[in-house]
């Protein structure tokens, strides 16, 4: 072999080692692959679908499509994949439209989300958008195709994450907007959780998210192959609506179309505003996202607000209290439904006290002193639950949700001082190195370890290496081939998407990307004026704002806000409702224009030249502020040093 392809066989995804063959096959015996009810559920009542699920929009852009996929038809997993994961790979390509009682039905596997519908006297109720406005209109034409055209009712949110109500545009016309006669119906404090939980620390969540989702992985066995709730994010254009009628508290009805709807409300569960419903016409029970068929994230890896697992769980218990024994069908925003009370029962039971387990034994093993990676390595599921399909962690996972449970109640410091003030991974990884005897000593170590399998230390390890000599090849091939390992090993499709992209950036370097598309006008309008300076605050860079002081008067002729913009002590703060008199400048304007300016369909200058601007003082003083402003990049390294300085 000559040397340049040695070079090529390194960069190549790999076997699966023969630890973790055995592991696969610990996997299979452990687990009740015996057990295919879930099989039969996913494919009941199937209507009709589109060929491979595949969404093209206008433009000639693949929105969604499974064909990529196709490497699933073979039931048996793979050595590169964990059996359990493939099993989960497989359920999540059932797609097409699916009948779940006479007059309920959901189309799933257009997107990662479920939409369901439900037939009211003459129309039909729309419960999630899916991802994006392609997406949602196939799926209608699906379901008219298959059940006639008939009105839209109205349209459901269960709650605030983008793949429940991207799409909605897809499903009400401009005409039907306008006529605002379709009530668009959501929990409470939708609008402000919709877009706020990804704005302040948006960019880096989106960088994050690619180590989640691996949208950026070929897909196949050695690659992407699902991500637990669903195959993949959905490409195609987001939009978002306000709700007109919102959902204010547990016991609320609402009779729409004729169909009667009972709420139950269950906020700061998986999203921090969300809803469940029971229709007692059709016996169906919604649990919007809060009981799937795996165990769901307390903390995803791209980043977010912990999730409250206690409340989680009481929401589950409260819902049986409400419900239990009436519904014959539970069908959730994800995955396939379950029929039958004692099975819907003891589904929605096994996932109350999955999260209540959870966090009680975390916070348990805490109170006896565990920090966060001990009680990940100490906790075990019981028995009764580990052989329970719809708790593995195929999004989230045991041994990452206790860490999330750890940090809600504690934080990031387990009280060793050791860990108080560590160095950076860069000056930490240089003295490692020294003191293991530099690269050649840690590489035929770790050579040694991988060989045994000792995949989790040769990854701290080496990981110390690559971070002192992010140019060693030897050193990144190694890491690269462990993460591999470790991915090929993972029930999780979250953890397999970190490792394998991960070793993928190591391997190659990070993917080129577009640049960054400015924030779309709809979703600026749907930002309270507060949370656009909160943004612009994030964005100002400290040391080059050393020394200044700037003061600007804002006035919004539309909304009749008022504000004072404060830099001094390179801090930007603002007053809501007041004037400052000491102004350098004040502005009147439309928040609208705004938001112009902000999603770059003008410019500033611009729009004080079309007279959409009242200035007065010294207007180069916002250009001043402006000038302090950082433009954030795309993508960062995460498995390498920062090769920009960043201060
Ligand atoms: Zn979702």
């Amino acid at each position: 072999m000559s040397r340049a392809e040695t070079e090529v066989a390194k960069q190549t995804p790999k076997d699966a080692s023969s630890s973790v063959v055995l592991q696969q096959q610990a996997v299979l015996r452990t687990l009740p692959f015996s057990d295919t009810a879930d099989f039969d559920d996913a494919a009941r009542g199937f209507l009709g679908t589109l060929e491979h699920a595949k969404i093209i929009s206008a433009s000639g852009r693949t929105v969604w499509s499974l064909e990529p996929y196709g490497f699933l038809a073979q039931s048996e997993a793979p050595a590169t994949v964990n059996p359990s994961l493939w099993r989960q790979s497989r359920l999540n390509m059932n797609h097409g439209l699916f009948e779940v009682v006479p007059g309920v039905y959901q189309v799933r596997g257009l997107d990662i989300a479920n939409m369901t519908l439900i037939e009211g006297d003459s129309g039909v109720i729309v419960v999630d958008t899916l991802t994006s406005i392609e997406g949602a209109a196939a799926a209608m034409e699906l379901y008219f195709k298959h059940r006639g055209k008939r009105p839209v009712a109205a349209v459901i949110f269960t709650h605030t994450h983008t793949d429940h109500w991207g799409g909605a545009r897809g499903v009400l016309d401009d005409a039907t907007l306008a006529s605002g006669t379709v009530p668009i119906i959501a929990p409470n404090l939708f609008i402000e959780h919709a877009v706020s939980e990804n704005i302040i620390a948006g960019p880096a969540m989106l960088r994050r998210a690619q180590y989640q989702f691996g949208p950026l992985l070929a897909k196949g066995p050695r690659g992407q192959v699902d991500c637990g709730l669903g195959k993949s994010m959905a490409a195609g254009a987001v939009s978002l609506l306000r709700p007109t009628d919102l959902i204010m508290a547990t016991g609320d009805k609402r009779t729409i179309d004729g169909v009667e709807f009972e709420f139950q409300m269950a906020p700061n569960s998986e999203a921090p505003a969300e809803m469940h419903f029971f229709i007692p016409r059709y016996k169906v029970l919604n649990l919007a996202e809060n009981c799937t068929h795996n165990f769901h994230n307390l903390l995803p890896f791209r980043g977010a607000d912990v999730r409250d697992a206690l409340a989680w769980s009481k929401y589950l218990n409260e819902a049986l209290r409400m419900w239990g024994g009436r519904a014959d069908a539970m069908c959730g925003q994800h995955h396939w439904p379950v029929w039958g009370k004692e099975r819907i029962d003891t589904m929605v039971r096994q996932q109350r006290d999955l999260y209540k387990f959870a966090h009680d034994q975390t916070i348990r093993l805490m109170n006896h002193g565990l920090t966060a990676p001990e009680i990940a390595e100490t906790i075990r599921l019981p028995k009764s639950l580990e052989g329970a399909w719809h708790g593995r962690g195929y999004y989230g996972h045991i041994r990452h949700n206790v860490k999330a449970i750890y940090q809600k109640y504690l934080g990031w410091y387990d009280a060793n001082p050791v860990h108080l003030d560590p160095l950076p991974p860069v000056e930490a990884g240089k003295k490692y190195v020294e003191y293991m005897g530099g690269a050649d000593a840690i590489l035929a170590r770790a050579a040694k370890d991988f060989a045994k399998g000792e995949f989790r230390f040769v990854a701290q390890a080496v990981g110390h290496l690559v971070f002192a000599e992010p140019d060693n090849q030897a050193a990144r091939a190694m890491l690269a081939d462990t993460f591999e390992q470790l991915g090929y090993a993972a029930e999780s499709s979250t953890w397999r998407n970190a490792y394998l992209f991960g070793a993928q950036e190591l391997r190659h370097g990070m993917p080129p990307t577009p640049g960054r598309p400015p924030i779309a006008r709809e979703t600026l309008a749907a930002l309270r004026t507060e949370q656009l300076w909160d943004v612009l605050g994030v964005r100002l860079n400290g040391p080059k704002a050393e020394g200044k002081h700037i003061v600007l008067n804002w006035s919004f002729s539309d909304t009749g806000e008022t504000f004072v913009l404060n830099l001094e002590n390179s801090a930007l703060t603002y007053t809501q409702g007041a004037q400052s008199e000491k102004a350098d400048a004040s502005f009147t304007l439309a928040r609208s224009t705004l938001d112009e300016v902000i999603a770059k369909q003008t410019s500033f200058p611009e729009a004080v030249g079309a007279g959409k601007v009242k200035v007065g003082g010294n207007p180069m003083r916002l250009a001043e502020l402006m000038g302090l402003m950082d433009e954030f990049p795309r993508m960062f390294e995460i498995v390498e040093p920062k090769r920009t300085v960043v201060t």
